[in-house]
């Protein structure tokens, strides 16, 4: 993932101070050198780092370490709140204007995703009861005005555009919601008329994508910053690409010299990057990251929280989202239940066996564990995960009487056998489910009861 470098880097730089109880200045200035190198290896601007480093050393050097109960800790817990500082601090949302329809620009080089997240941002505000208009005053490239009309299809949502060949002006089939706008050639002149027309037919935001150019350049700025001028829009977002790199920082000053933007949104963030733009770009333009883009669907798309992406870096575990996602796919009703259970330790093979049936609608078993604390240490293992293994082990579960899954204890050698020739597996996997499955138990009791479970690999800090 883009931070796993990264996350790996801190992640060692911090078990060196594991077990300290006080931090010589000696301890810090190592950890800081560390801590600096990791960033300039992850393609963070120097200025950036700089600051970065500069103010965690002077932080760790302080009362506020000195006098912690675990200095260590303390450490890590700083280190934390200034990444959430570069980061942009407080989750930015979108500013929608006192009167409808909240205009929203997209800008940015080509490439960079704006087609992408303009539908997504589209489909993404749809869900909530909006109705987004589409409008590209892309007219540079080619294939532009087509591909954003083939996102907008995938999106549901009504589109802008000028046709080749219209005369401008009038709808044309309204029924596929794509209207004709003035002749092509003009993007200044078609955002503006995408706005009026917005108005008329009361779509309540309008997303409007610009043409980029493969760098930065006079023209391309001239023509973003014309249509700012003459749509006035609440928020201009700049789109760039997490992968560029040490490039990021050059570009985004560019397009703030040029255009100007209100927050900033990184695509490619599923990418393999070094992820330095996502930590340079906030900090040095001072404007939010207000969404992250992650993949090439629609649905891969996400409001930026810096708090979140800290820890994920830090590898505290990305506990929020998971339990949003778990949320999300968890009938409440269902998990109750199993909380209860786990408490009062009546928990059998068979909630397991539902849970597992869970767990399998909440996505990809790697992704989910890939969002745990200490996960990474186990990322060899992930790699290797094999997702038939559930699979393995809803057969042997289902090859249990119901007796056996409700009283576990039943399970007797030759009942092992049993089951194994029954699901087609051997004794030692049935052996290796029952352990796992105690296992399991009793960390959720523990946490049922309110405790922290022992999470493998994670240990204290
Ligand atoms: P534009 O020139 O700025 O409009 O960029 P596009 O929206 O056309 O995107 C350029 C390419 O990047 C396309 O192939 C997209 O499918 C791809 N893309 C956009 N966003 C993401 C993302 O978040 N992750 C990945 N992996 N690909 C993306």
């Amino acid at each position: 993932a883009t931070f796993g470098n990264l996350s790996d880097r801190l992640s060692e730089t911090f078990k060196n101070l594991r077990g300290k109880g006080k931090l010589s200045p000696a301890d810090v200035d190592g950890t800081v050198r560390e801590i600096r190198r990791a960033l300039l290896d992850a393609d963070v601007a120097l200025d950036v780092v700089k600051e970065f480093t500069g103010k965690v050393r002077e932080r760790a050097l302080s009362d506020e370490v000195s006098k912690a109960l675990n200095p260590s800790q303390q450490v890590v817990q700083i280190v934390n709140d200034e990444l959430v500082a570069i980061l942009g601090g407080e989750a930015r949302r979108i500013q929608f204007a006192k009167t409808a329809p909240t205009i929203i620009m997209l800008a940015g080089l080509q490439g960079a995703g704006k087609t992408t997240l303009a539908g997504k941002l589209a489909k993404w505000l749809a869900g909530q009861n909006h109705t987004p208009l589409l409008v590209a005053a892309d007219l540079q490239r080619p294939n532009a005005v087509n591909q954003l009309q083939v996102v907008a299809q995938q999106a549901g949502v009504a589109i802008y555009a000028p046709e080749p060949g219209n005369t401008g002006g009038e709808e044309a089939a309204p029924s596929r919601g794509f209207f004709g706008g003035p002749k092509a050639g003009d993007p200044v002149k078609v955002a503006k008329d995408a706005v009026k027309f917005a108005k008329d037919k009361q779509y309540d935001i309008v997303i409007v994508d610009t043409a980029g150019r493969l760098g930065v350049d006079a023209e391309l700025m001239k023509q973003a910053a014309d249509i700012r001028k003459a749509i006035d829009p609440d928020e201009v977002f700049f789109v760039i690409d997490a992968m560029i790199g040490q490039d990021a920082v050059a570009t985004a000053k560019a397009f703030q010299a040029g255009v100007d933007f209100t927050a900033v949104v990184l695509t490619k963030l599923d990418g393999d990057a070094r992820g330095g733009a996502a930590l340079s770009v906030a900090s040095v333009t001072g404007r939010p990251i207000i969404f992250a883009s992650t993949g090439e669907s629609l649905d891969d798309f996400e409001p930026f929280y810096p708090d979140r992406m800290a820890s994920r870096i830090l590898d505290l575990g990305d506990i929020l989202t998971l339990i949003e996602q778990a949320q999300k796919n968890f009938d409440e009703e269902e998990s109750m239940k199993i909380a209860e259970k786990f408490a009062t330790d009546s928990f059998t093979l068979e909630d397991f066996l539902a849970q597992m049936q869970q767990l399998k609608k909440m996505g990809s078993m790697k992704a989910m564990l890939g969002m745990l604390p200490g996960a990474k240490g186990m990322r060899e293992q992930l790699d290797n995960f094999d997702e038939s293994e559930i699979t393995r082990t809803e057969a042997i579960i289902q090859s249990m009487t119901l007796a056996e899954r409700r009283t576990p204890k039943l399970l007797n050698g030759s009942r092992r056998v049993r089951i194994a020739r029954g699901s087609g597996t051997t004794v030692t996997e049935v052996n290796a489910l029952v352990n796992r499955f105690d296992q399991a138990a009793k960390m959720m009791k523990t946490v049922a009861k309110g405790g922290v479970p022992n999470i493998p690999g994670m240990g204290p800090i």
